[in-house]
């Protein structure tokens, strides 16, 4: 009953509840980062889906809005064979 759209999906209060942060990506350079799901929670409803979390972010290293969020379910980035970080 899952329809993969932006309108739906796991969102900030169900990561919360879970302790899974949320990772994100910039579509430009490629950059990297994984939010925890806390401080978001001060600056967005908890309603919020997570692939909506990316309009509300820019690149810290690039400044591309281009961003995607999902969540940062343990053990996916290894699986994908990416190195994710938190800096
Ligand atoms: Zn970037």
């Amino acid at each position: 009953m899952v329809t993969m759209t932006e309108a739906v999906g796991p969102r900030l209060e169900d990561l919360a509840r879970q302790d899974v942060p949320v990772a994100a990506w910039c579509q430009a350079c490629g950059h990297h980062k994984v939010l925890p799901a806390g401080p978001l929670l001060e600056r967005l409803d908890r309603r919020t889906a997570v692939a909506a979390v990316a309009r509300r972010l820019s690149c810290s290293a690039c400044g591309s809005r281009r961003i995607e969020t999902r969540p940062h379910y343990a053990g996916l980035g290894v699986v994908a064979g990416h190195r994710w970080h938190g800096e």
